[in-house]
C-alpha cells in the first residue's frame, strides 16, 4: 500500500479509524472551513493558529494568515479519520494530504 490514500467518496471508505491521518499544510490553508464541513468524523477545527506554528512561517505566509483572520485548520479528532478523502477533495487550496500512520 502507498503512504497516501486516494480520495474517494465516504461510502467507499474501508479503513478503520487510526490508519491514516490528514495533514494540513499551514502554508496553504486559508481557513475556509470546507474540511470541517465535509468530514463525516468531525476531525477538523478551524481556529486561531498556535504561536508555535505561526512563528516559523515565512513573512509571506504570515501575511496571508493575518489576512485570513489568524485562523487555520487543525485536526483535534485525528484518531477518528477513516481516510474517506472528502477533505482532500473539498479543500480549495489543496492543503490537505492523507498520510499513513506508523
Ligand atoms: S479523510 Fe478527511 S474527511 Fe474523511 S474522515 Fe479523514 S479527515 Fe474526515
Amino acid at each position: 500500500m502507498n503512504d497516501t490514500a486516494t480520495p474517494t467518496d465516504a461510502s467507499e471508505c474501508k479503513h478503520p479509524p487510526g490508519m491514516f491521518a490528514p495533514v494540513v499544510n499551514l502554508s496553504r490553508c486559508e481557513a475556509k472551513g470546507d474540511c470541517e464541513r465535509v468530514c463525516p468524523e468531525s476531525v477538523f477545527e478551524v481556529r486561531r493558529i498556535d504561536e508555535t506554528d505561526y512563528a516559523p512561517l515565512g513573512w509571506l505566509n504570515k501575511l496571508k494568515i493575518r489576512v485570513h483572520g489568524m485562523k487555520v485548520a487543525y485536526t483535534p479528532n485525528v484518531d477518528a479519520c477513516r481516510a474517506c478523502g472528502l477533505c482532500v477533495t473539498a479543500c480549495p487550496e489543496k492543503a490537505i494530504k492523507l498520510v499513513k500512520r506508523d
